[in-house]
């Protein structure tokens, strides 16, 4: 199935107030580009006053307690995300799998939390390096979905983004055929886990996805869209593959 791309920006531990002006500067970009869902995963620091000055972009968390509330110091709820103005979270990032040692259960439970709070979830997976060199790569991805789906997942609140670690913030992105072989093998898995509610699930490229490979990228089979860090920081560097995002739109 063809869906609208999603074009999905994950700002991690960057920008201070004085970057809604480039939070304001993307939410232009989207407009101007209708044929393509633009997102922007910011630090919760950001979040209340991004989605007040730019109310007609979809604002997001880049992570989730599992817990409603409680003694948890330092942590949010999606109670909380969802009021301060996000509409989603990204859940189980390589990042929080590898600094935070998050475990498939604890971003099961986090998209489940998040799900119950009306926030949509981007469920992060993607294989190590060593996975990969091991022949692995297709078989960890395939578990991380199998053990991270929420049993009532369905297409209108999750999307999935596969984003090999070793790709993330190095300038490596795997081959093309790398890349079609491994969406395909989630496209499967979640039609083998989901069935007909499968159907608008979006499968998302992550991995130093720039303006200079959107294109190419945003063409492969089952790819519906990207997760994009670094090239998401500027309007500038993100415009390029909104736009390869909304051309590749049928
Ligand atoms: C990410 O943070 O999810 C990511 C894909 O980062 P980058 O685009 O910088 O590789």
């Amino acid at each position: 199935m063809t869906m609208r791309k999603l074009i999905a920006g994950n700002w991690k531990m960057n920008g201070m107030l004085a970057a809604l002006d480039e939070v304001a500067a993307i939410a232009e970009t989207a407009a101007a580009h209708p044929a393509a869902d633009v997102a922007l995963a910011l630090p919760a620091t950001l979040i209340a006053a991004a989605a007040a000055r730019s109310p007609g972009l979809a604002i997001g968390a880049q992570d989730v307690h599992a817990r409603d509330s409680g003694a948890h110091t330092g942590c949010l709820s999606a109670a909380m995300l969802r009021e301060a103005g996000a509409r989603f979270t990204l859940v189980g990032h390589s990042e929080r799998r590898g600094d935070q040692g998050e475990t498939n259960q604890d971003i099961w439970a986090k998209a489940v939390a998040a799900r119950r709070c009306g926030l949509s979830v981007i469920l992060c997976v993607g294989e190590t390096a060593e996975e990969r060199d091991a022949g692995r790569a297709a078989r960890v991805v395939q578990a991380q979905i199998e053990q991270g789906l929420p049993d009532d997942a369905e297409g209108d609140w999750l999307t999935l983004a596969y984003e090999p670690r070793w790709a993330i913030g190095t300038g490596r992105t795997p081959s093309i055929p790398e890349i079609a072989e491994i969406h395909a093998v989630a496209r499967a898995k979640v039609r083998a886990l989901l069935g007909d509610r499968s159907g608008a699930v979006r499968i998302l490229y992550g991995g130093s996805v720039t303006g200079a490979n959107a294109d190419e990228i945003l063409a492969i089979a089952d790819v519906d869209g990207a997760l994009v860090g670094g090239a998401s920081l500027t309007a500038a560097k993100f415009a390029p593959i909104v736009a390869a995002g909304a051309a590749t739109a049928v």
